[in-house]
């Protein structure tokens, strides 16, 4: 793959800036599914695990997972553990097959011995980077067989909850006026109320 290929221009137009973690999702993402021999999600078809938490290096990571696996925020199909690693579990729903792939240590080590991050560590936005400091660990991220940079894990079965069909019912919020979907709302001194409205003192 390189930056030509649509899925990078796609994840590059989402994510906002050039760096080398949202390019390793996209490449994991693809491994899982090349893994799982199944296709990108259309709709929740599959459904991914990812291990990062919150505020710490290449969480960007994400953005990847979600544009190669089509496992996004907005459908729902994708869920942040949020224990501060780099590794992406994805499982067909359907059959409940499902494979771990985790970035190896190097991989991360390459990425942060660059010059590129020890100007993100100092506090310089990724867009205000000098591009010929990041256009090479792009490059080298999308390029590099897959199993050089991550371990693959064999193909397991998965217990996944059971999931809630979507509600589609909703009501308009007799404080505020606004729409809140029906199981969301609450009552309030004898008022249908949404949940800030219903916590509100
Ligand atoms: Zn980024
Ligand atoms: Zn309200």
């Amino acid at each position: 793959m390189n930056q030509d290929h649509e899925l990078y221009k796609a994840g590059l137009l989402l994510h906002g800036h050039k760096c080398p973690a949202m390019p390793m999702g996209l490449r994991a993402g693809l491994a899982a599914i090349e893994q799982l021999g199944v296709e990108r999600a259309k709709d929740g078809q599959l459904m991914a695990f990812i291990e990062i938490g919150q505020d710490h290096c290449a969480t960007c990571y994400a953005d990847g997972i979600q544009m190669a696996t089509g496992c996004t925020f907005g459908k729902g199909n994708i869920q942040k553990l949020g224990y501060g690693k780099f590794a992406l579990t994805l499982v067909e729903r359907k059959t409940g097959r499902s494979t771990r792939v985790v970035t190896k240590p190097e991989t991360i080590q390459r990425n942060k011995e660059s010059e590129f991050i020890q100007y993100r560590q100092n506090g310089k936005p990724a867009s205000q980077i000098e591009p010929a400091l990041v256009e090479p660990l792009v490059d080298f991220v999308l390029s590099a067989p897959a199993e050089q940079m991550f371990d693959i894990g064999d193909v397991k079965p998965f217990q996944l909850p059971a999931g809630k069909s979507h509600d589609f019912n909703a009501i308009i919020c007799e404080v505020c006026g606004e729409v809140t979907v029906e199981s969301y709302a609450r009552i309030k001194n004898g008022q249908i109320v949404c949940m800030p409205c219903a916590e509100a003192v």
